[in-house]
Order: structure tokens, then sequence, then C-alpha cells
């Protein structure tokens, strides 16, 4: 009995010294064998056009090299984002934090660089780290052996990269250009001693959807598959989807977008043939996928410039290649271009990834995945911890192929940039695999709030809600409940309460005739026109606000000439006021306290201001006159969109519950 466990016991260890040998011999001579990462990220690239994903694209031949990434990796095909959009997929990616957490809710805001992010880590754990390309995140990188950004969103031709020394400009395609630097860090740039985590982040296909030359050239010849609801008329769906801004029928422009210049080819075309209606859609459908997968042909043709210096150099047997996109993107799919939406097309988001010795090639991993992961996995893969606050989870079981048997079942959604371009609603979702919760609030919602249910087995294009379906409403009780605990589990904030503006002595004007207006609010702008109407008058404000040591906007309407804020600079009350470019501030003298608490502000005609805080006055002030021409930016809660009021420095979003505000205009 004995002798015999011994013997198994001696067999199961040969065994894994024989599995440790293969990776081992596998592993080059870099310090330690830690694996390097090169995690590859583009902007709006759609997984529909990614040949592994399958799909109405998979015959194009687009993405020869990304499909072999797949063919000798994995290929996550429930791959999504927490946020559709642009900054804050980037923020979520750096800090593995949904954007609640880290503080960056939409492409507007600031991120505070100071938080933790994964790359601070894994510098501290040895490893080397580089950033190139497109980040669209505002301020010097942390972090960072070695970064080189695109400034914003970048240029096409010809870019501008931010360094940590100035800007510099190179001559030639975004991709083109942010490859060449990859590749010029890999050969002369980083340090053969360490591993390295190298991040190369493409601006295309973002919009306008630039191709290099030799790329457009062959790809103004091609014709692509249509999508089946490219004429969807939304019925079926509510007010969300049909009130956006974002079809190739209406928001789609012909010059910039579609190139249709003076003396163009395009232009002559459509002087000739003069096509309306569904053929100019069509038209239009065809000239956009021409010169977006020309954008997504020229990354996956750099794509393998990488995966071929990886083989030259021997690096590709210790380097973990991953691909991702900040999220999806509409081809065509509703009579759509953008993101956005919790609709399938931009909340999912293409992931593949190889590892030779470790992921078994040609896995399809269908585990429900999402961008909160990424950090905790490059930490994970590098053997450093992983803070206890990040959000996700590591996917390197699944890498493995060892899926841990509480692997989550349901993710957790939510889009906040609204109002603003494309005019997508905000909304929150849950997402089980099968089916879709999604609740619509804020402005301009019927009843303040608005559901739609999916079930993607039988309608995968969600074309249909059948949240209203009797036979459904224990699929929505249970999803309810679900949305409940994952927002406790992810610490979403209550929701902010309310936001009640009375307009007193109403005048003529964009905000006239609207009485007492009541919003459930989360986040952000009201649409101008139901902003107060400031000029000549005073007005009585209050909010009530949970303070947890944290710094930013709580009401903010107008900017840098005409406008208002109250805010936290310190833990300190502040009250701003511009009138006619002239600048006043009162603030209180001390700190809050941890805490709930109501600030609340007299602004008379006279221009005397008073700050209570609780009730008891902390501050008092002139600012000679009432509100003076009524300004352009509207009314935000939380946040100063548009051009600022004060001086605030990183504390514009206020991170944390607003319970209520009320506004009160005074004639
Ligand atoms: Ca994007």
């Amino acid at each position: 009995m004995q002798m015999s466990l011994s013997i198994q016991m001696g067999a199961l260890v040969l065994a894994l010294i024989t599995a440790n040998a293969r990776l081992a011999a596998a592993a080059p001579t870099q310090a330690g064998g830690k694996p390097n990462i090169v995690w590859i990220f583009t902007d709006d690239h759609g997984y529909q056009a990614i040949g592994a994903y399958g799909g109405r694209l998979k015959n194009e031949n687009l993405t020869p090299n990304i499909d072999s990434i797949a063919r000798d990796g994995v290929v996550f095909e429930r791959a999504y984002v927490g946020n559709s959009i642009c900054s804050p997929s980037r923020a979520t990616l750096l800090t593995g934090k949904h954007s609640h957490m880290n503080g960056k809710f939409d492409n507007r805001g600031a991120f505070n660089h100071d938080q933790p992010q994964f790359q601070k880590i894994l510098r501290e754990s040895g490893y080397q780290t580089a950033m190139i390309g497109k980040i669209h995140l505002d301020g010097a990188m942390q972090g960072f052996d070695y970064w080189e950004v695109l400034p914003g969103q970048g240029r096409y031709i010809n870019p501008q990269f931010i360094t940590a020394a100035g800007r510099t400009e190179y001559p030639g395609h975004s991709t083109d250009i942010v490859t060449d630097r990859a590749l010029n860090w890999l050969e002369s740039g980083m340090d053969a001693s360490k591993p390295f985590m190298l991040m190369v982040h493409y601006k295309a296909p973002h919009r306008n959807w630039l191709p290099a030359e030799r790329i457009m050239k062959e790809f103004r010849k091609r014709t692509f598959p249509e999508p089946d609801n490219l004429f969807d008329d939304y019925t079926g769906r509510g007010t969300a989807a049909r009130g956006q801004d974002m079809t190739i029928e209406t928001t789609m422009t012909m010059r910039s977008d579609l190139k249709v210049t003076e003396g163009s080819e395009r232009a002559a075309y459509l002087a000739e043939h003069k096509p309306v209606g569904k053929d100019l859609i069509r038209w239009k459908y065809q000239a956009y996928m021409q010169d977006y997968l020309g954008c997504v042909a020229g990354v996956d043709e750099n794509i393998g410039r990488i995966l071929s210096y990886l083989k030259e150099s021997g690096l590709d047997k210790n380097t973990v290649v991953m691909y991702a996109s900040d999220q999806g993107f509409y081809l065509g799919e509703h009579g759509w271009f953008d993101k956005r939406f919790m609709y399938e097309e931009s909340f999912r988001t293409p992931l593949v990834a190889r590892w030779p010795g470790v992921i078994k090639p040609g896995t399809r991993n269908r585990d429900l995945v999402q961008n909160i992961d990424f950090a905790e996995t490059f930490l994970d893969i590098a053997g450093a911890p992983i803070p206890a606050d990040m959000q996700g989870r590591s996917l390197l079981p699944l890498l493995k192929g060892e899926t841990p048997g509480d692997w989550r079942k349901s993710l957790y959604y939510h889009y906040y940039e609204y109002p603003a371009e494309h005019s997508v609603r905000r909304h929150e979702g849950v997402f089980n695999g099968r089916h879709k919760l999604i609740r619509f609030y804020g402005v301009n919602v019927p009843d303040g709030e608005e559901w739609e249910l999916f079930d993607l087995e039988s309608d995968p294009s969600e074309m249909k809600s059948v949240y209203a379906d009797p036979e459904q409403a224990g699929t929505v009780k249970a999803l309810k409940v679900e949305l409940e605990r994952l927002k406790k589990h992810y610490a979403v904030p209550p929701e902010d309460g309310g936001l009640e503006i009375r307009q007193g002595n109403q005048r003529r004007g964009n905000s006239a005739a609207l009485g007492t207006l009541k919003f459930t609010f989360k986040r952000g702008a009201v649409p101008n026109n139901q902003a107060p109407y400031l000029s000549g008058r005073g007005l009585e404000l209050s909010a009530e606000f949970t303070y947890n040591g944290h710094d930013g906007v709580l009401v903010a309407q107008g900017g840098a000439s005409e406008g208002y804020s109250l805010w936290l600079k310190g833990g300190i009350p502040q009250w701003s006021v511009n009138r006619s470019d002239l600048g006043v501030t009162i603030a209180g003298r001390d700190k809050l306290l941890p805490g709930k608490h109501t600030l609340s502000v007299t602004h008379g005609k006279d221009g005397v201001a008073a700050l209570k805080l609780n009730g008891e006055e902390i501050a008092r002030g002139s600012v000679g006159g009432g509100f003076g021409v009524q300004p352009n930016d509207s009314l935000s809660v939380g946040v100063d969109s548009g051009s600022p009021v004060a001086e605030y420095g990183r504390a514009n979003n206020y991170p944390d519950v607003i319970e209520q505000v009320r506004i009160e205009m005074k004639p």
C-alpha cells in the first residue's frame, strides 16, 4: 500500500517535471524566463471584420495575420467591454476597473493618471513597459519606461506623437508609423536582459476610415456583402434605438466620411448615377466598407510585420501576443456605424491570443470575458501581484484551457456619454450569454427609464425587444435581480438622486414655459434647452452628496465666460462664478468630514452670494450683479462638461454619490 502510493506520486512528480521541462525548453534566455507580452490594440475594430470570427465578411481575406494568431492560439468568442467607447475602454484596460471606479465615464472627462494601473505594478515587478500609439487619455503617461502616444485621436497621415520629451512628427500613414516605432523600440530601445510588455495601439480603423494609399487603391474596386438589417426601421425597440444619430443614411457625411470631394471618382459616380433612397444607402455602405475594411487590412498587414519580427528574432517562442479592440463597431448592422450601444456589435470586442507551449492551437473559448480582465491577465502572466480592488479576473487559466468552475455567468455594462455626439442614451444592463436586459435612463427617456430584453438565441440580431412579453416575466425578474447583484459586486454607486430645476418668472427664452423640471439623473449635461435660464437672474441651489475624500464638480452650468460651478477642492467647498469674463470664487475654510452633506448657495440678482454647509453659512462674497448672458454650455451634474467654469486640475468628475440637486431661478 505504502509502496504503491509512493510509486504513483513518483509518477506524478515525473509528469510535472516533464511538463515544466517542455515549457522551459521553449523559453529563451531572458531573465527568469518570464514571458514577454505584445499587446496589439485597435480602435473600433468590429469582430465581424475578422476572418477568425466567421460572419458575412469571413471570405474576404481581410485579416490573414490576426487569423494566424487565432489559428496558433485562442479566439475568445464572448469577449465584451464594460462601456463601449474609446477613452473609457482604455482607462479600463490600464486600471482593470469599470468606469465608475476609474473615474473615466466618457471621452470628455479627465483621466486621473495618478491612480494605480497595471503597468506600474508590472514595472515594479521587473518588466520593462512600452506604450506606442493611441491611448486617448490626456496627460503624461505613468508607469511606462518608454511611451510615444498620439495626441487625442491622432492623425491618419503624418501623425504627431507625444513623448516624455515633447512632440515629434513622422511622415507616412499612422498604422505603418505606429508599427515602425514599435519595431524600433524592440530593436534598439529595449533592454534584452528584462522581460517586456509592449503595447502597440493603432488609431485605425477609427472614423474617418482613411487607409494607406496602396490599400485604398485596391479596396475601392471591391464590393462587400450587406448585413440583413441594413434597412432597420427600429420597430421592436424603444426610444434609444430610434433616437440615435449614427445612421449611414443620415449621419454619415459625404465629404469627410466618404471623401466625396470635387473631382474624385466617387463624386463622378454620384453625379452620373444619382442614386437615391435605398440605392444611395447601399452606395454609402459600400464606400464606407471600402475605406473601413481598407484600414483593417492595413492594421493586419502591420501585425504581420510584428509577427515576422518576433519570429525572426526568436522572441516569438516566449512572447504572448494578444490582439483586441477598444470595442466593437457597427458595419451597417441596424443601418449604423459607430458604437456605444449594448447591442452585440459594439458591446463585443475581438480578442485573440497566441502563446506557444501554453495556449493550445485552434482553441475557441466561449466563457464570458470582459475588458476589466485584461490588466489582471497581464499581471498574472508576469507573475506580478494583482491588487484586490481590480474588478476583473485573470484570463490566464482560460488561456491554459482550464476555466475555473466559478467563472462568471453574467456581465455588467454601463454607457454614460449623453447628451453627446451620436445621441445614444445612457444605459446599463446585464448579459448572461443568452439574454440581455438593458435599462435606458435619464433625460428624454419616457418615465425616466425604459427597458429592453433580447433573447440572442432566437433573435441574434436584436431586432425585437421581448421585455413586455408575459412569457418573459420570469426572465426579466431574474435578470433584474442579477443586475442588482452585479451592481453591488462592482460597487456601482447608488443611483444619483434627482435633479430638480424650478424656472421662476419665465421669459421668452430657450427654457421658457418649462416650469419645474425633474430628472432622474446620472452624471453629465441636461439638454441645453432644458437648462436654467440664467440671464439677468439670481438663483438658489442646493446639492446633497456623499463626501468620501474625493474632489470634483457637484453641479455646473456654463463655462469660462459665463456660468457657475459648485465644486470641491482639497475637500473645501467652492462657489465659482464667471460673469462677463470676470471670475470670482468664494470658498469655505474647512475641509469636509466624510459623510453626507448639503451645500447650498444663494446667489442674488445683486451679485451677493452666500455659501452654506448643512445650513450654516461658510462663505459670502459679491460678483457685482446677477448672471449675465445665457451661457452656451449646458447644466451638468457631477462634472463640468464642455468649457470649464473653474480651473479644476484633475478634480472634474465627482466620483461619489450626489443624492439630489435642486435649482430655483430667482427673478
Ligand atoms: Ca473606439
